[in-house]
């Protein structure tokens, strides 16, 4: 068993994990795939003191440092269930999906969320090559050019008001007959002189020239007819969903699934730690989550030295 079991192994795990083992204290780390959604990324340019590097690249360097230590890595595991223990400074149970179970005296739970994808021929194709996920993250790549963003929800409409003052053109291509912001954001959005509004419109291709994104097409769902768009860059803003399926019986989620966490990374469960993109910290980066992966595990830490000698 562990002192400290991390579960996941993207920025907010292994940030987690080096804090832990640098407190001498027996760590491991499972996860489904270490790296996280860093694999999935091209340019990084906001990984603060690095100007900019490769997703690939720096979850190598994130694996290599956590490697500096004394911390076992259990890679291509899933957990599927959660037994909190049910006395205070006892082991608490993960079963992982190939049945098999780790323990740990305190969890710190990093597993991360996945952008909902519109699932339209092309999205898949174009990704990275202009379909992207993240305003933050990628807005900077798309300079002067035009982009649509899918979804009128707070962070489509969010994402719009931040395009805009950076790319030449927005188009916000939204299903609904409405857009469902806040008000305040609709108003800041509709006093912008770049951004065009499509509401009733189901978006049903992503055009490329096999190396990146010309277009998109959609269809008008009150009169049936097909549009094309042309323009460089594609932002799917339709939700981000914490991977946290797992967790829904053992402890605290928010309405949208994310681990409620107090401002130490702890739970509702004493003794299980959260950090990273699964939690309801506000804003999901790279720098965040390794920042509250480090919040998590020195909260473990201090509950560890708090627990009575046994
Ligand atoms: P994740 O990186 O999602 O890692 C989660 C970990 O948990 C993974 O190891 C996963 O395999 C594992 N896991 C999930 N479920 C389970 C389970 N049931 N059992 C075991 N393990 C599990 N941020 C920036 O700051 N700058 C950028 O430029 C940037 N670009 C991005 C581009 C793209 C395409 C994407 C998708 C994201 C981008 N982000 C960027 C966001 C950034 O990647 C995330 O905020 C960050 O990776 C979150 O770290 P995390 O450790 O919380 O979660």
């Amino acid at each position: 068993p562990f002192e400290v079991l991390v579960i996941g192994g993207g920025p907010a795990g292994a940030a987690s994990a080096i804090y832990a083992a640098r407190k001498g204290i027996r760590t491991g780390v499972a996860a489904e795939r270490f790296g996280g959604q860093v694999l999935d990324t091209m340019d990084i340019e906001n990984f603060i003191s690095v100007s900019r590097t490769e997703g690939p690249k720096l979850a190598s360097a994130l694996e290599a440092h956590v490697k500096d230590y004394d911390v076992e890595i259990m890679n291509l595991q899933k957990a599927a269930k959660l037994i909190p223990s049910k006395i205070e400074g006892g082991y608490h149970e993960v079963v992982l999906e190939n049945g098999a179970s780790l323990k740990g005296r305190t969890l710190i739970l990093s597993t991360g969320a996945r952008w909902r994808q519109m699932g339209v021929p092309g999205e898949e194709e174009y990704r990275n090559k202009g379909v992207a996920y993240c305003p933050h993250c990628d807005g900077p790549l798309f300079k002067g050019k035009r982009v649509a963003v899918i979804g009128g929800g707070n962070s489509g409409v969010e994402a719009a008001i931040d395009l805009a003052g950076i790319v030449a053109h927005v188009t916000l291509v939204e299903y609904d007959s409405q857009l469902r912001a806040d008000a305040v954001l609709q108003r800041k959005l509709a006093s912008l002189p770049n951004v065009k509004i499509i509401t009733s419109a189901l978006t049903t291709k992503v055009d490329g020239n096999g190396e990146r994104v010309t277009g998109l097409s959609y269809k008008d769902r009150n009169h049936g007819t097909e549009h094309d768009v042309e323009l460089e860059g594609i932002f799917v803003q339709i939700g981000l969903v914490p991977n946290t399926e797992w967790l829904k019986d053992a402890i605290a989620l928010s309405p949208r699934g994310e681990i409620e966490i107090d401002a130490r990374g702890e739970t509702s469960q004493p003794g299980i730690f959260a950090a990273g993109d699964c939690t309801t910290v506000p804003y999901k980066q790279i720098v965040i989550a390794m920042g509250a992966g480090s919040t998590a595990a020195l909260s473990a830490f201090d509950y560890l030295i708090r627990l009575p000698a046994s």
